[in-house]
């Protein structure tokens, strides 16, 4: 399985990245030993610049390529939260130099994952989230202000990777990213119910 990223999909975070509005999804991947299902997070030697990105995360049921938009709908139904971890320090570095973002993205547990899965069906027309660091709220996010939808992004992703059973899509950061440092702790939750617990440690 993979990973699929997506990045700068909400306004308000591209801003306080200082990045322009993206004009079709932009995206990366992380391979599968970023995948963290533990409650325990290992703060790396590499970055002294360690930030949360919580986000709304897919699951594909099937295997697509070429998907068009109107069918998205049918290659997932299911979604719960991770946390896009990132090396803000290291991926700086990559930016500047316009190299690609491995190092500062796709390191080991760096896409911690909750266990609880919701159904698409139990949507009315929005999906909100929200984290909290040490008990206090720090990003809230709602599908509404995503700027490329899930459909929009399947269809886009599936002109370029083949979509396969299992694969995961990370739909992109709300406004509110900051660092975490070692002891603390991380709780977001999905739709009003708290599904992922994450110390750093
Ligand atoms: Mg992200």
């Amino acid at each position: 399985m993979k990973i699929i990223c997506i990045g700068r999909n909400y306004a308000e975070h591209a801003k306080e990245m200082n990045a322009q509005l993206p004009t079709s999804p932009l995206f990366f991947m992380k391979p599968e030993s970023a995948l963290l299902r533990t409650r325990d997070f290992f703060y790396p030697k590499f970055t002294n610049d360690l930030h949360y990105e919580c986000e709304i995360v897919l699951k594909i049921d099937k295997v697509g390529k070429n998907i068009q938009e109107k069918f998205a709908k049918t290659y997932y139904s299911s979604f719960s939260l991770g946390i896009d971890f990132t090396a803000r320090d290291l991926q700086e570095k990559c930016k500047k130099k316009g190299l690609p973002w491995e190092i500062a993205k796709s390191f080991d547990q760096s896409a911690p994952l909750s266990e609880h899965w919701f159904s698409i069906n139990e949507v009315k027309d929005q999906i909100d989230f929200e984290l909290k660091l040490n008990g206090k709220s720090v990003q809230k996010g709602n599908s509404k202000d995503m700027i490329f939808s899930f459909d929009n992004i399947i269809s886009y992703v599936s002109k370029y990777v083949t979509l396969k059973r299992g694969d995961l899509i990370f739909t992109g950061t709300p406004s509110g990213v900051g660092a975490v440092k070692i002891g603390d702790n991380l709780k977001a939750s999905l739709m009003g119910k708290e599904i992922l617990n994450l110390n750093i440690r």
